[in-house]
């Protein structure tokens, strides 16, 4: 059995906590903007081996808190619960990243005791994902998606890359109307580095300024727990 590549994780990407990474190929959205273009079209740039991955943990006990488990979309992989099962046993914290698109598989993970963590991604409007982001999504798969973390996750964040036709204020007030009473809602900016539709590649009008994000984190604090712009 084979992961995607391994590596450092920031404590950015698992609040408090060093943690590790790693990827698992195959994603069931195209978002324009996705800076894992490989992951997403189910290439594994460094693939490493199950064995390796678990030596590489049973080394670092003391060292590492947790693992973060990031895509492509790994709620695809049918390995996913295995692969945290085995994580929690040798005593790491799990944190995954999603884009809320199988809220079973998530339940059952998190009703297992499998999950610390969850990171939902919201991309824009439920109802809009098509076919800019995807060419099927059901809008009720991730509204649920978003019931089970705010009703069970013992962690979570859920967060928006602030895309210009994906997000403006009208669509954010979307979600946030969704999401009301989330414990943090974390609203982030348009990186350039590396995108699935390279046409895209610095075009800076589709970016919103830090400016014109606080301003939108300041309409979000009346509905969420805690805002941050990352
Ligand atoms: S950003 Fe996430 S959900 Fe979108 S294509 Fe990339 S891996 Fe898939």
């Amino acid at each position: 059995m084979i992961f995607g590549g391994l590596q450092k994780s920031s404590l950015i990407d698992y609040p408090g906590k060093i943690s590790c990474i790693i990827f698992m190929a195959g994603c069931n959205f195209h978002c324009p903007y996705c800076h894992n273009p490989e992951l997403a079209g189910g290439q594994l740039p460094q693939p490493i081996p199950e064995e390796k991955f678990f030596n590489f943990l049973a080394g670092r006990k003391g060292l590492l808190d947790g693992v973060v488990i990031t895509g492509g979309e790994p709620s695809l992989s049918p390995e996913l619960a295995g692969i945290c099962e085995k994580i929690k046993q040798m005593g790491y914290l799990i944190k995954l990243d999603t884009n809320g698109s199988q809220p079973l598989i998530l339940k059952q993970l998190i009703n297992n005791g499998l999950l610390d963590y969850v990171a939902l991604d919201i991309k824009t409007d439920p109802a809009a994902y098509v076919p800019i982001l995807a060419k099927k999504h059901t809008p009720a798969d991730l509204l649920n998606t978003i019931k089970i973390i705010m009703e069970s996750a013992p962690a979570y964040e859920f967060r928006t890359t602030c895309f210009k036709p994906l997000i403006n204020e009208s669509i954010l007030k979307i979600i946030l109307n969704i999401i009301d009473g989330a414990k943090l809602y974390v609203l982030q900016q348009l990186q350039f580095e590396k995108m699935l539709n390279q046409s895209l590649m610095n075009r800076k009008d589709l970016r919103y300024s830090f400016d014109q994000l606080y301003w939108f984190k300041k309409i979000s604090e009346q509905f969420v727990q805690k805002c941050t712009v990352r």
